[in-house]
């Protein structure tokens, strides 16, 4: 009998820190092809090296290596591809049977039409979106190639006056230099010779180019946003930001400027620091330590470091090694997840209030928001605000072991917090009462 979970997950399972230990196999990968594991683990939803192992044991037990481009978008499809209506994977198919995609979207499988009809209800909810899905998956590996992001202006107006996506784009002008630029580019071509698909319609990957933009600047601007709704200067003195929590998502291929969008929005800043803190996160040119003095002023610094942020608290801001934070932001903590991940963050959160930092959570959907703000209420957080994120990404994310789940985006949803909640203040009971 077809189960109605996904035969995927199992293999899924996140593994432990462990799995660390020859990840650098895995990113050796890059040296055939260059920005594959970054594609592999960032832009096929995979959390971790520990994953895509998973993914990939008993297939290719050793030497993961691809001879060209087409074999590597194939396989970064082959991890889509199970029947989308029983979950039959491609080894559970009798002799002769071969999975066949959705027309419409080109994203999902099945493996007969009685599967493909049975499923229609319920995919069709979700065809037309997960189209532009598949499309901004092959497309984001434009990023790793260094065609995307495209540059950006310096703001015009005031942050306070910046609300949404419309005003940001307001101050870039004509955005179709750029994305012509990117449209020629090489790797654009090399892309649609090798995609197992055709290249779709221009317009629908100038749009792409938008949504994988709008992700890559929903971080920064996100962090923005909480320097401006916490009253923080970056005028009057430089500002520490921790991003806590961080992994391969954010510090992947991250670059030294990655942050700079922050130059563009608080143009003669007196100097801002950005430091990634997370057990997942992946070396890189980030990988520096934190400053001890005040830096370059008008800049952006960019360092990272890899482990527990409540450790880090203690070996490096304790003892004076890198700034205090006037802001902490965190990208999907995903502490609403599990016991194990609550009791992983639960150091940190504690940290947290009790040093009454400003804090900045986002999440991917509404529900992960209520689930977050009830163990943040648990904990008895100061909630000063919550909702859905002005700077969400607007690029698509599909769950990628049960594609006909409404897609989620990154940051879609915020919670920003500080210290332990007001007390309501009561009457002395009258001395001697009994
Ligand atoms: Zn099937
Ligand atoms: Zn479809």
């Amino acid at each position: 009998m077809a189960s109605q979970t996904p035969a995927l997950p199992e293999s899924f399972t996140p593994g432990t820190d462990s799995v660390f230990s020859d990840r650098s196999g895995f990113f050796s990968m890059d040296t055939n092809i260059p920005g594959l594991s970054k594609v592999i683990l960032n832009k096929l939803n995979m959390k971790d090296y520990g994953e895509y192992r998973a993914a990939v044991e008993g297939k290719r037990p050793k030497g993961i290596s691809f001879k060209d481009y087409k074999e590597m978008f194939q396989r970064m499809e082959d991890t889509f591809k199970f029947c989308t209506g029983c979950n039959s994977l491609p080894e559970h198919l009798r002799e002769g049977q071969s999975l066949k995609r959705c027309v419409k979207c080109l994203n999902v499988y099945y493996c007969t039409k009685e599967c493909q009809t049975k499923n229609w209800p319920v995919h069709k909810k979700v065809c037309k979106i997960l189209r532009l899905v598949a499309i901004d998956r092959l497309m984001e590996w434009l990023t790793s190639r260094g065609d995307l992001p495209f540059t950006t202006n310096v703001w015009n107006k005031p942050v306070s006056e910046v609300k949404c996506w419309d005003d940001w784009l307001s101050m870039q002008g004509d955005l179709s230099t750029r994305l012509d630029g990117i449209m020629a580019c090489p790797n654009m071509e090399t892309l649609w010779k090798n995609a197992s698909r055709p290249r779709p319609e221009d317009t629908d990957l100038r749009q792409s180019i938008w949504r994988i933009q709008s992700e890559f600047l929903s971080r920064v601007l996100t962090v923005g946003m909480a320097i401006q709704q916490f009253h923080l200067d970056p005028y009057s003195k430089p500002l520490t930001i921790h991003i806590v929590g961080a992994s391969h998502n954010e510090t992947m291929g991250a670059r030294l400027t990655d942050f700079d969008e922050l130059n563009h929005m608080f143009q003669k800043h007196d100097g801002i620091e950005v430091v990634m803190v997370g057990p997942e996160v992946v070396d890189g040119p980030i990988m520096r330590p934190p400053l001890r003095a005040f830096g370059p002023r008008q800049r952006v610094f960019m360092s990272a470091h890899k482990g527990l942020y409540h450790q880090f608290w203690e070996d490096i801001v304790e003892t004076q090694e890198g700034a205090r934070p006037d802001l902490v932001v965190g990208f999907h903590p995903g502490f609403h997840a599990n016991q194990g991940l609550i009791e992983g963050w639960l150091p940190t959160l504690l940290l947290l209030r009790d040093y009454n930092i400003p804090t900045l959570f986002t999440v991917f959907n509404e529900d992960e928001l209520k689930y977050s703000l009830q163990i943040l209420l648990e904990l008895e957080m100061n909630i000063l605000d919550s909702g859905a994120n002005p700077f969400s990404s607007q690029k698509a994310e599909q769950v990628q072991s049960s594609p006909n789940t409404l897609p989620v985006y990154c940051s879609s949803h915020f919670v920003r917090f500080q210290g332990l909640q007001p007390r309501e203040e009561f009457a002395e009971p009258p001395t001697g009462a009994s």
